[in-house]
């Protein structure tokens, strides 16, 4: 009988198993495809951290705690290479816009350091940007990426080093209530459990029905190219970026290691996923009209040819923000799902959430937003 079981060993699910191990769990991590796979929400190299966050001040608390776990497994593991690498981050946008007002609000309600810039300046500070001179932008110094595959199988090695054990290529088709605790059931195997959390990313609504309603899969689409102008877009003199203009929201990179700059749009072309196992990973020539036109208007000097692309998936939930909670009716199923497309970042500390929820303990910050209630959803699709 384990004390807990993992379902789903991506971002999230790698991060719980490895907080559940460390505080002295007998856990299981069950994943259904190898470790680090590339038919999820979290492959395609980096994921942008950011403290100066328009999607709410109430989520800074935890950005701080993010930010501490990160520096925690990077210093717990032998890596070859960083998992946080510091850029500064933009949040771009016309003056009054939704990402420059609330990346500005986050940084006055929390002290956070930033610098307030016109177009024309980033234009000059950062040559690989070209910007309207009336768009705006908040300046961030702690803005980042993190190593998003490596940081997975950072969080795996902490956690079986630690004890966890884990089986991949394993799908959980569902469980049932025993006498004691829950049966897990694989197509080979099953498994005995006290409690379970389920971190399954847009496949949530197959393990969890009752959410299948709130977490909607959403198909986006990744775009790396050469710079013609690479000096631009290095790490030390191009941040991570937010740019919501009359194209749409877009977010990118700066070439790491000469894999170019990398660009993608906040939902895309609106796609919705049905079944994430079966979805479009190819990226047809539409994917990368929508990604060159922001490249074309906003970064011309990273106008170069594709070197890579890749499809993902966003999870949606109906006001942007996570779930994390117990399920309801079930008192031993946690679960952490609906990451919305900006989730990667919070991984370390919600492992630590969901790992102290499954123990019956109080987490550390508040945790309201999050928490699956009737009034959440009220008056929403
Ligand atoms: C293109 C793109 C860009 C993004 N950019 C950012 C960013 O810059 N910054 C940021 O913070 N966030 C970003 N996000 C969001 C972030 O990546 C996600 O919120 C995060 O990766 C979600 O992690 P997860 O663990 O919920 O899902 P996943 O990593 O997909 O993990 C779910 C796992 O569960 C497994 N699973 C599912 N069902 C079962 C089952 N029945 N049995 C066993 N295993 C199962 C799956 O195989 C998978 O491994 C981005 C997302 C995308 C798609």
């Amino acid at each position: 009988m384990y004390d807990a079981i993992v379902i789903g060993l991506g971002g999230m699910g790698s991060a719980t198993l490895y907080h559940l191990a460390r505080s002295g769990c007998r856990v299981l991590g069950l994943e259904q495809f190898e470790i680090g796979h590339a038919m999820g929400s979290s492959h395609g190299s980096t994921r942008i951290i950011r403290l100066a966050y328009s999607e709410g001040p109430e989520y800074v608390p935890l950005l701080r705690a993010a930010y501490r776990y990160w520096r925690e497994l990077e210093s717990a593991a032998d890596l070859d290479e960083p998992l946080l690498h510091v850029t500064g981050g933009l949040d771009i946008g016309p003056e009054g816009s939704w990402t420059v007002e609330g990346s500005k609000k986050s940084c006055l309600e929390h002290g956070i350091e930033f610098e307030e810039l016109g177009g024309a300046d980033v234009s000059r500070e950062f040559p690989g940007c070209r910007l309207p001179a009336s768009m705006r932008a908040i300046y961030q110094p702690d803005g980042g990426y993190l190593m998003s595959e490596a940081a997975i199988q950072a969080h795996i090695a902490g956690a079986t080093s630690a004890g966890a054990q884990v089986r991949s290529g394993t799908e959980v088709a569902g469980w049932s209530r025993q006498e004691s605790g829950l049966r897990i059931e694989t197509p080979t195997e099953a498994f005995e459990t006290k409690r379970v959390v389920v971190t399954a990313g847009p496949w949530i609504g197959r393990l969890c029905p009752a959410l299948r309603h709130y977490c909607q899969p959403e198909r986006q689409v990744m775009l790396w190219t050469d710079p013609p102008a690479p000096d631009r877009f290095k790490p030390e003199r191009f941040p991570v970026f937010i740019l919501e203009s009359p194209l749409g929201r877009f977010y990118g990179f700066p070439d790491h290691r000469g894999q170019g700059f990398k660009i993608g749009k906040f939902h895309h072309l609106r796609q919705r996923v049905e079944d994430p196992s079966g979805m479009d990973r190819a990226c047809q020539p539409e994917d990368e009209a929508v990604l060159r036109e922001g490249i074309a208007h906003y970064f011309p000097g990273a106008d170069g040819p594709t070197s890579r692309a890749a499809a993902c998936i966003f999870t949606n939930t109906p006001d942007g923000h996570f779930i994390l909670d117990r399920l309801p009716g079930c008192e031993d199923v946690f679960v952490a799902a609906g990451f919305s497309g900006h989730g990667y970042k919070f991984c370390g500390v919600v492992g630590k959430i969901m790992a102290d929820l499954c123990q019956g303990r109080s987490p550390a910050w508040d945790i309201d937003l999050f928490r699956l209630s009737p009034r959440r959803w009220a008056g929403r699709a």
